[in-house]
């Protein structure tokens, strides 16, 4: 049993995750994800995926780190494409 970080809901299933050696509890992916997941520094949103990381600075696509005024980070879409 534990109880979810971000909502407190008890539940006997609850999804574990490590991180920086501690261990969070939480009862769905979408309260795990509200916590633990990094937010665009752009357009805010969660980055489930593997996002971009750019100088340090994590956007959700290569679309926002350019907005951001982020040069060089291009999506693999795009590569592929042209
Ligand atoms: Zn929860
Ligand atoms: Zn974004």
């Amino acid at each position: 049993m534990a109880v979810c970080e971000v909502c407190g809901n008890d539940y006997d299933k609850p999804i574990e995750f490590i991180r920086d050696g501690e261990t969070h509890s939480f009862d769905s992916f979408e309260c795990a994800i509200h916590m633990l997941a990094p937010r665009c520094e752009h357009c805010g949103c969660t980055i489930i995926g593997h996002g971009h990381e750019a100088a340090g600075r994590m956007f959700c696509c290569a679309h926002c780190a350019a907005q951001a005024g982020v040069e060089g980070v291009s999506d693999r879409a795009d590569e592929l494409s042209s």
